[in-house]
């Protein structure tokens, strides 16, 4: 069954995407300029169909999830939480509210539990198109509880990350979760249960500093950019020259940040194992 098929079928969940993406929508290859449809893509995984080309595109967070799961299996946890404006910043409340509407999501993390290939475990998955998934209030309070709701159950996490980094509208308190969420993460880990982090384009700042590298095996997508501060940043800061791949997953499995790197095509079934492997026996 492809892929459509199955958003098709889950319905609502994937209701976004899907109704947006017929197939007069069509999106120009950034990388090759392929003029893809969009049911295109959605058959595709979301990777340029040329295959000179293979560029893998951003996903949202319930193309994901359908892409990950078992047909009917996710069940969405910690709904109706959503960003305060603390700081009276300027524009923020505009901001939330069009990605609220440009998206239908609440914040820029969906959290739930599911089954990969009968293995049930607990997910979240960070969603770029919402203000680029930097993490505020919401996101560190939605993948903290699922953590916390993880322990509980004796559920492995497997966690999708994406950011730009901490929510600079929400100064102080978007800092603060990178330790909260650290802190549930640790005491998952000292129950013994298994958390994999799949890295995607693009995982940086403050959540790469935290979540994102805290799994016990981590996975990314090729080609994702990972890392903390820009490569400008970097440049000058240090005062060198980096190479062309710098930040990129495949410098980061070089470097021993990354543990492999799996293709979109690949990751429900390299998930599946992996939880098989590390099932509990009870
Ligand atoms: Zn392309």
């Amino acid at each position: 069954m492809g892929l459509l098929d199955f958003l098709k079928q889950t319905g609502d969940s994937v209701r976004n995407t899907y109704q947006k993406m017929d197939a007069s929508v069509k999106i120009t290859c950034k990388k090759c300029g392929y003029e893809a449809k969009g049911y295109e893509l959605i058959e595709n995984s979301y990777i340029c169909p040329n295959p000179e080309c293979r560029n893998y595109y951003r996903m949202g967070a319930r193309d994901r999830i359908a892409l990950i799961t078992d047909k009917n299996s996710f069940k969405e946890l910690f709904q109706g939480l959503t960003s305060k404006d603390f700081l009276e910043f300027p524009n923020y409340q505009e901001k939330l509210k069009k990605a609220v509407s440009d998206t239908g999501e609440e914040d820029a993390v969906v959290c739930g539990t599911a089954e990969i290939d009968g293995n049930p475990c607990a997910i979240f998955v960070m969603n770029s198109k919402f203000i680029m998934a930097s993490m505020g209030s919401v996101v560190g309070e939605k993948i903290t509880r699922l953590f916390e709701y993880a322990t509980e159950q004796k559920l492995p996490v497997i966690g999708f990350t994406a950011s730009g980094g901490a929510r600079m509208q929400e100064g102080a308190v978007s800092l603060m979760q990178m330790a909260k969420v650290s802190g549930a993460v640790k005491n998952h880990s000292n129950a013994g249960l298994l958390y994999i982090t799949v890295l995607t384009d693009p995982t940086t700042g403050g959540v790469t500093a935290s979540f994102a590298m805290q799994g016990d095996i981590i996975l990314a997508e090729p080609k994702a950019l990972v890392g903390f501060a820009g490569r400008r940043v970097v440049e000058q800061t240090t005062k060198s020259q980096l190479p062309d791949n710098f930040q990129k997953a495949e410098f980061l499995l070089e470097h021993g940040f990354v543990d492999a790197i799996v293709p979109r095509t690949e990751l429900h079934k390299v998930l599946a194992k992996l939880l098989i492997l590390h099932k509990r026996r009870v």
